[in-house]
Parts: structure tokens; C-alpha cells; sequence
């Protein structure tokens, strides 16, 4: 397999490590952001005891300029980005007659605005380089909704509609760009949902459980490979079968 660039944003997380793993464990130089240095120097040591090297760059996903010079320091330290993961993301749940201003920009500009910040500067280098990946990391409640997260559905909604446009215009270029949406995985996200509460939405999983980070992993590294390059402009749902729509 060809060694190239990845830049995975929120690599630091729960499915993120898992997704930089894997990429790496396909021979990948992988990169990521952080904004606490400390904690993301205690997750690079961390790594670099399994024996991954990560390229750790300083971004915050929802700032323009942030993003723009990540973007120019990763590709200064580990050569130009030939796959980009907009995996970074939050949420900031309530119902939407008590939702702030603030709750609704935070997750918008966090999650969907972080797919400009962050394509924008590396998507005329991969034009130029008629090669390209990029995988959006949505959400299940992107798909069906969800009480208590319109901030967060429309976003991860939103992300698929990116998908689908730049797939188009992209697709002669060699640039695939598709989506995974999965649905409730075991991270630090979802466990601090009450377990009362996910307790029943693991009563809603055909599979009957919470999925893993590297069942998300898996899926988006088999996007970014050459074998891939027939599928753009999909969404892939991964989610026990907790909704089978789109
Ligand atoms: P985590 O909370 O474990 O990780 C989120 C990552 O995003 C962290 O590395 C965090 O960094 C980073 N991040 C958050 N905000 C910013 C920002 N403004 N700039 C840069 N980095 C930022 O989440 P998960 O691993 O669970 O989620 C990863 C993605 O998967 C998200 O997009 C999420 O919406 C999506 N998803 C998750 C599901 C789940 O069940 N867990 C289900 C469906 C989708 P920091 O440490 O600095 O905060």
C-alpha cells in the first residue's frame, strides 16, 4: 500500500485514536490536532508506547485560521495531506425551546463548519495531485433526528449534504469523499449519558450493544484505501442496526 498523509481532526478521542490507529497500522504518516497541549503530549507518549509515531499539530476545528495554519503544519512536518478525516466533534444537548445562541453555534461551527476550516485548505492540493480521501464522520442522529439535539442533527445532517456536493465536484480529480455515520459507540461521549438512559437506547440496538471505536475505524480506513476509489458520495451507517434508512 502507498504511504501517504492522513489528518485525522479529533484524532485524540475515542474513535479518533481508533481511527488513527488503524491508518497507521496501514503503513500511514498520521497526523492530529490538539488544543491542551498537555493532555494531547500525554496521548502522543501514550501512542508512541504502541509503537505509533503521531504528528501532533496545534487546531481548533471550528476557528478558520486556526485550521489553515494546522493544516500548513502538518503538511511542513509530514508532506502534503492525501487523507483527511473531519472527525473532531461535540455535542451540547438540550431541547430546542431552552437551547442558547451559544449551544446552537458551538456545535454547528464544531462539527459541519469544521468541514470547511479544514477541507478548504487541503482540497486544491489533492486537485493538483489527482488523489484524495476524505471522509466526513456524521452521526445516526443525523440520519433520524433526536430529541434533545437539534444543534447536533442538523449538523451531522448537514455533513452529508457537504458529502454529496463535493463528491461531485471532486470525482474527475481522483478525490473520493464519502461518510460514515455511526451509531451509539462505547466513548467518553456516550458514556456520560446517564446509564439509565443508555441502557435503553441499547434496548434499541438489534446487534444488542454498544459498538466499538475500531468497528467505526475499520470502515473509514477501507474509504481512504485505492480499492475504494468506485464509492463517493456515500454515507455508510454503522450502527447495530439501530436505524436502516439512508
Ligand atoms: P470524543 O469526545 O471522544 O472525541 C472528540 C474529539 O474531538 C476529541 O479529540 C476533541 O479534542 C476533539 N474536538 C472537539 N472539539 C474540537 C475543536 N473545536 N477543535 C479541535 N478538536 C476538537 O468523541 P467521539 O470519539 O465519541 O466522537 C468522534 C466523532 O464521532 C464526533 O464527530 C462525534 O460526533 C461522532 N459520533 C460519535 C458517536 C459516539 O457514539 N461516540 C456516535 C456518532 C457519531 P479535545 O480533547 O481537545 O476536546
Amino acid at each position: 500500500m502507498t504511504q501517504r498523509t492522513a489528518l485525522v481532526t479529533g484524532g485524540t478521542g475515542g474513535i479518533g485514536s481508533a481511527i488513527v490507529r488503524y491508518l497507521a497500522g496501514q503503513g500511514h504518516r498520521v497526523a492530529t490536532n490538539y488544543r491542551n497541549a498537555e493532555k494531547a503530549e500525554a496521548w502522543r507518549k501514550a501512542m508512541a508506547a504502541e509503537g505509533i509515531e503521531v504528528c501532533m499539530v496545534a487546531g481548533d476545528v471550528s476557528d478558520p485560521a486556526s485550521c489553515e495554519a494546522m493544516v500548513q503544519a502538518v503538511e511542513a512536518k509530514c508532506g502534503p495531506v492525501d487523507i483527511l478525516v473531519n472527525n473532531a466533534g461535540i455535542t451540547r444537548d438540550t431541547t430546542f425551546h431552552k437551547m442558547s445562541y451559544q449551544q446552537w453555534t458551538e456545535v454547528v461551527n464544531t462539527n459541519l463548519n469544521a468541514c470547511f476550516n479544514v477541507t478548504r485548505p487541503v482540497i486544491e492540493g489533492m486537485r493538483a495531485r489527482k488523489w484524495g480521501r476524505i471522509v466526513q464522520i456524521s452521526s445516526i442522529n443525523g440520519q433520524k433526528g433526536q430529541y434533545g439535539q437539534a444543534n447536533y442533527a442538523a449538523a451531522k445532517a448537514g455533513m452529508h449534504g457537504f458529502t454529496i456536493s463535493l463528491a461531485q465536484e471532486n470525482a474527475k480529480f481522483g478525490i473520493t469523499v464519502n461518510t460514515v455515520s455511526p451509531g451509539y459507540v462505547g466513548t467518553d461521549m456516550v458514556m456520560a449519558v446517564p446509564e439509565e438512559v443508555r441502557e435503553k437506547i441499547v434496548a434499541q440496538i438489534p446487534v444488542g450493544r454498544l459498538g466499538r471505536p475500531e468497528e467505526i475505524a475499520h470502515a473509514v480506513a477501507f474509504f481512504t484505501t485505492d480499492d475504494a476509489a468506485w464509492i463517493t458520495g456515500a454515507n455508510l451507517a454503522i450502527n447495530g442496526g439501530h436505524y436502516m434508512g439512508w
